[in-house]
Formats: structure tokens, C-alpha cells, sequence
């Protein structure tokens, strides 16, 4: 190992070049069995929900667009009829589409990653929600239009009168209330466990207003294949949710009965939480996932947390390394032994499965080390690897000894960069004076969220392709 001097700026930067045996990693038992495998990235899996996304989009903006024939449409009230049963329908669609994508399934999840899911799953939420507020307005006025009476006449019979139209006005109620809770201003008001909880009444606002649309919609009255289609892909849909969402991470959780065995201080406001568990090996984990996770106690229980494994799992005990930044964070450092451990994953698609060069490089800042980590000790052999972390001080370099153990036995190279945000800024130019051939490596990046973008924004400006890219912000 060669330690070399370091410029102004870095407090240190080292080298590790010299052959070794796999090390044994400070605090975490050796690794006795084998996890199970983790599938490769399959990109079928994506694909395919993409085609079938792809046709399912043709299909309902066609069935949307033709439900009335010209002499319905030039009755009274007949366009503004025509227009909300088309927008009503694909609302409901692109509602179903976002349900889908925080289903969990986990060939599509292993590929695209927990949070660029829910990244689009956010940019859509504003079109179902406004789609579906179009459609009641223009439904009321096109049946007040057509009864010849006011807005304020037709709403007592149009609730009333039709088949299960007072459910979906509820639903659509309580649609309205979550999309104005989700506005920026509301939700940073909001403790992120309450708006979570207040966000799981969209699936009860979807059931309400389901029944409607396959006994009212003109799409559906008298075209029982487009109903059956239509109520299938809906119960798909929440089947998914069912058993991805909520069945899985149950009989995960029952069957390896997780409880927490250590809590070990790694540096100030840094713990490791050392969990046992039976049959770890089926659990199908790689380097640089995360998963949430539910500690049973009292002040606990209701909130789950993502955290990275720190160290890849090692039957019968899995690590997270997790850094005071807030209640719950905080409150992990005061676990005690025996605690019940409740777990929801692995997810995300910051693994070595998602590699598409032969060599990496892989850059951290602060507690981002935890993937890095996770990720070396599972990286195969010839990876090269090159690693960055950057931290404000050496007491909060974690896991250091861990990182440069995992880094001699790839025989890669690792600088250690001291300093604040300003003082070591990791720009293009930086990254590139530290690892000269970046630009034909895969680059993963992990730590807070402008430091993820900082990087990324200079691997875009170096012409490394997206897909060569990955990255995870400690923020979902
Ligand atoms: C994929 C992923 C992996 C992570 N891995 C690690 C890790 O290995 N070690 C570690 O120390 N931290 C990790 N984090 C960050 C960790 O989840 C948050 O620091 C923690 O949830 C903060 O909760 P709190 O109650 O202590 O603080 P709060 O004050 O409630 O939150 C502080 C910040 O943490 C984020 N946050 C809070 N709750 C959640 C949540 N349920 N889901 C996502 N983000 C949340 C928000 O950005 C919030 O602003 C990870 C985050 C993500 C998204």
C-alpha cells in the first residue's frame, strides 16, 4: 500500500496496489453462508411492461376518443359529455399507471430503481388528479346542459340518481385532498410519515370510483370485452400491489424474524446496527441496496426508513451503518438488543448488475459510503476499482478501515478527500484530475442529493453516457 503526499486541499489520499486475501471486515461476523443469488438485470422485464404500457396507451385513448356517435355529440351537452368521459378514462388510466409504478415488481424495480420509479411516478400524479377533476366538472355541466337546468339543479340527481356516482364523488374528494397535500408548500408542512399515510387514501379513492366508470362510461354500456379488459387490468393492477407491496415484505419479515443483535458506535451520530436472522441466505440482496426498515418499538413501529446495507449480508446477520439526522435516525443508536426488525425490500438498481463497462469508479460524500461499501465487497474480480469518498473531517470518514481493506483486495486505488463542499468540490475537472481514464469507467455516486447531482452533472459535462452513470441520492 502506498500512502502518497497529498495536495493542499486533501487531507489525505491513498493508494492501495498490493495483493490480498479477502479481509475480515471490523463488525460484521465472517461471512458463513452464501446469499441468494440476485438475479441478473433482466431488461426484457422493462421492456416489456414499457410495450405493454405503450399499447395500453393507444387502447385507451382510442376506446376515449370513440364512445359517442356525431348525432350523441351535437345533442345538448353532448361535447362537454363526450370530452369528460374521454379525459375521466384516461385519467383513470395514467392512476393506474402510477399505482404500477410503485408496485414493486421486482424484475422492473431491480432494473430501473426504487427511486426513479417513484420519481415518475410523481411527475405523473398532477395529470391523473387534474384529468379526473375535468372530467366531473364537464360531466356536470354537459347533464345540466342536457336537462335543460343549472349546474346547482343537476348536482342532487347526477349524486344521487346515477349507479355509484356518490362513491366516486367521494373518491374524487379525497383524490383532491391528497393532490393538495402533495403540493410542495402543504407536504414540507406536513411530517413525511402523516402525508405517507394520508397518501395511501388513493387506493381507496380509486376503488370508489372504479364501479362508476364500467356501469355509466358509454366506453363500457354494452361492450362487455371492453369491461372485462378494463376490470382485469384494474384487478392486475392492484394484485401486484398486494403481493409486491404488502405480501412480500410480510413473508420476508416472517420468515428470516429480524431482530436487532448489536448497535455499535462508528464515529460521533454514526451507528452500526448489526440484525440476526434465519435463513439470510434466501434473501436476495446485492451490494449497494437498501431496504426499509420497521424497528419494533414503541416510538417506532409506525415508521419505516430506508437504509443502506453496509456490508453485504452474511448469514445470519445483515448491517446498516446509519447517521443521526433526525428522529428516527437518532433513535436508532438507542436499540436494544432483541428488538424486532421489520423489513421491506431489497430495492434499487445501484448494484454491480447494473455495470456496463468493465472497469468503475465509484464516489461518495459522508454517510453515502454505506452503498460504496457494500457495493466493493460485492463488485467481481478485475473491476479496477478506482474510489473517491469525500468527507467534512477524518472522524467522519466511516467505515474507512472497511473501504480500504475491500479496496486492496480489488488492488484498486483510493483517495480520501477532507473538507467541506466548497473546499473540495468534485467537479469535472477534480474528478478527472483524480481518476484521469473516468470517462471509460462506470461511475456510481451516492451520498446526499446535491452532492449526487454535483457528480452527475460533471460526468454529463465529460460525455459519459447515462447508462454508464448510476446514482442514489439519500433522499426519496
Ligand atoms: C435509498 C436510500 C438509502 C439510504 N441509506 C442510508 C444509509 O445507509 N445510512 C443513512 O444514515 N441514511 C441513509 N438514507 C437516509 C435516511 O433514510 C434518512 O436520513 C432518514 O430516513 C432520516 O429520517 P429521520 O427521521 O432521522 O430524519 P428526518 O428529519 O425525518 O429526515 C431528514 C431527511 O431524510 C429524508 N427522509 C426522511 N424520512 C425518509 C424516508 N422515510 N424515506 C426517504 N427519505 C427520508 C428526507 O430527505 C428528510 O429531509 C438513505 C435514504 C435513501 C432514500
Amino acid at each position: 500500500m502506498v500512502l502518497s503526499a497529498c495536495p493542499a486541499r486533501l487531507g489525505s489520499m491513498v493508494q492501495a496496489n498490493t495483493r490480498s486475501r479477502t479481509p475480515a471486515t471490523p463488525g460484521v461476523p465472517p461471512r458463513r453462508g452464501v446469499t441468494a443469488p440476485v438475479p441478473s438485470r433482466r431488461r426484457w422485464a422493462p421492456r416489456l411492461a414499457g410495450v405493454v404500457v405503450g399499447a395500453g396507451t393507444l387502447w385507451v385513448v382510442v376506446l376515449a376518443f370513440s364512445g359517442e356517435s356525431a348525432a350523441q355529440l351535437h345533442a345538448p351537452g353532448g361535447i362537454a359529455i363526450y370530452l369528460g368521459t374521454a379525459l375521466g378514462l384516461i385519467g383513470t388510466y395514467l392512476a393506474l399507471l402510477m399505482v404500477l409504478l410503485v408496485s414493486r415488481v421486482p424484475p422492473v424495480e431491480r432494473v430501473l430503481g426504487l427511486d426513479a420509479l417513484v420519481r415518475w411516478h410523481r411527475r405523473l400524479a398532477p395529470w391523473p388528479i387534474s384529468l379526473i377533476v375535468a372530467h366531473a366538472v364537464l360531466i356536470l355541466f354537459g347533464y345540466a346542459q342536457a336537462a335543460k337546468t343549472g349546474v346547482g339543479a343537476e348536482l342532487r340527481p347526477l349524486l344521487l340518481d346515477y349507479p355509484d356516482v356518490l362513491a366516486a364523488t367521494v373518491g374524487l374528494l379525497l383524490m383532491v385532498a391528497v393532490g393538495v397535500a402533495s403540493v410542495g408548500l402543504v407536504r414540507r408542512r406536513l411530517r413525511r410519515e402523516t402525508w405517507w399515510a394520508l397518501h395511501l387514501y388513493l387506493y381507496l379513492a380509486l376503488a370508489l370510483s372504479f364501479a362508476h366508470a364500467v356501469v355509466l362510461g358509454p366506453t363500457f354500456v354494452g361492450h362487455p370485452l371492453t369491461q372485462a379488459v378494463w376490470s382485469a387490468a384494474w384487478i392486475a393492477g392492484i394484485g401486484l400491489v398486494v403481493v409486491y407491496r404488502f405480501g412480500l415484505p410480510l413473508v420476508r419479515s416472517l420468515r428470516h424474524q429480524l431482530r436487532v443483535a448489536e448497535v455499535r458506535t462508528e464515529s460521533p451520530g454514526v451507528v452500526s446496527v448489526l440484525v440476526r436472522g434465519r435463513r439470510l441466505e434466501r434473501l436476495p440482496a446485492a451490494g449497494g441496496q437498501f431496504l426499509q426498515w420497521r424497528f419494533m418499538t414503541p416510538g417506532l413501529w409506525w415508521q419505516a426508513h430506508p437504509y443502506t446495507l453496509s456490508a453485504m449480508p452474511r448469514p445470519p446477520h445483515l448491517r446498516i451503518t446509519v447517521k443521526a439526522v433526525g428522529d428516527h435516525s437518532a433513535a436508532l443508536g438507542k436499540l436494544r438488543p432483541g428488538t424486532r426488525v421489520w423489513i421491506e425490500g431489497p430495492y434499487g438498481a445501484f448494484t454491480r448488475h447494473a455495470r456496463r463497462r468493465g472497469r468503475v469508479a465509484l464516489v461518495a460524500a459522508g454517510i453515502g459510503v454505506t452503498a460504496i461499501r457494500s457495493l466493493l465487497e460485492d463488485l467481481p474480480a478485475g473491476t479496477d476499482p478506482v474510489v473517491v469518498l469525500r468527507a467534512s473531517s477524518e472522524s467522519h470518514l466511516v467505515l474507512r478501515r472497511e473501504v480500504e481493506a475491500l479496496v486492496k483486495r480489488h488492488r484498486g486505488t483510493l483517495h480520501l478527500l477532507l473538507g467541506s463542499r466548497d473546499e473540495v468540490p468534485l467537479d469535472a475537472h477534480e474528478l478527472l484530475r483524480l481518476v484521469p481514464d473516468l470517462t471509460r469507467r462506470d461511475v456510481y455516486t451516492c451520498g446526499p442529493g446535491q452532492f449526487v447531482s454535483q457528480v452527475t452533472e460533471a460526468c454529463r459535462e465529460l460525455g459519459i453516457p447515462r447508462t454508464a452513470v448510476h446514482h442514489e441520492a439519500y433522499a426519496l
